[in-house]
């Protein structure tokens, strides 16, 4: 019984979906419209839905309801500047020290415990949701399913077992801690639109900046700790310097945020994780 309604509630998840997304039917794929994208968004979240289902069993996440709503907070606040503002966004905490942050299709953004201790103020929490989050409005994670030719990835999810490429992606995601290695244009993209996402949102874009030197530098004095993150997303001084001369370029806008009342007790209810 259990099964039926569940099954139930997903159609009608997933029409109610595809109903919010029917003006981006046409597009090949996110904000790259050029690039090849076979996964249609509603095959993407059903994908994404099963995925967050198969990680929230095998990774520890924080259920702590505040610190989720803090989070979910600035995530929206930064999706709704995006080409994909209408899709479910949902945004997770791992409890992991490792400093890490990743996406999965289908809306869903991962930070761990231990990025958050990393960062100094909410505009460099924000800086890594909006990166993370521009390469899902970019949908580079099905970009890269289409170019490795899986077909029809809807329908092989909801018959019988679980294709060995989905298995092999759920295990790079908990093991490894990242869906997918993205090539510099991809990257390039993610820092690009993430900038604009931030401004558009309120957020000072400099975080971004002084996020990634951080994590440069945390590279030399402390390699292990990020060396996940760099193996999904390779921050080099080049990019933070292109990201800096985009900020440059932006009107000046009064009232960013740097920081705000609550980001503090967010670290703080995190902190316990890493220990
Ligand atoms: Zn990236």
């Amino acid at each position: 019984m259990h099964a039926i309604s569940n099954r139930r509630l997903r159609g009608a998840f997933l029409a109610v979906l595809a109903s919010a997304l029917v003006g981006y039917a046409c597009a090949s794929s996110g904000v790259n419209k050029g690039q090849f994208n076979m996964v249609s968004l509603q095959e993407e979240w059903q994908l994404g839905a099963q995925l967050e289902q198969d990680i929230a069993r095998e990774l520890t996440l924080v259920r702590d309801p505040a610190a989720l709503a803090y989070l979910n907070r600035m995530g929206q606040r930064i999706v709704a500047q995006t080409e994909l503002a209408q899709a479910p966004w949902e945004f997770h905490i791992v409890a992991d020290p490792q400093i890490n942050a990743f996406n999965i299709p289908g809306g869903h953004v991962y930070v761990n415990t231990g990025l958050v201790a990393a960062t100094d103020n909410a505009a460099e929490l924000a800086g890594v949701i909006a990166h993370e989050a521009s390469h899902g409005v970019s949908r580079h994670g099905t970009e890269m399913l289409s170019r490795a030719q899986l077909v029809n990835i809807g329908a092989s999810l909801v018959l019988g077992p679980r294709p060995a490429w989905y298995t092999q992606i759920l295990a790079q995601v908990v093991g490894a801690g990242y869906f997918a290695k993205y090539g510099r244009d991809a990257e390039r993209e993610a820092d690009h639109l993430g900038v604009i996402y931030m401004y558009n949102a309120g957020y000072d874009p400099h975080g971004m900046v002084t996020m990634f030197q951080e994590l440069l530098s945390r590279r030399k004095s402390q390699p292990g700790s990020v060396e996940t993150f760099f193996s999904s997303h390779p921050i080099t001084e080049e990019r933070i310097q292109n990201s800096r001369a985009q900020i440059e370029q932006l009107p000046p806008r009064a009232n960013l945020i740097t920081n705000d009342a609550e980001f503090a007790g967010f670290r703080q209810r995190l902190a316990g994780y890493n220990r």
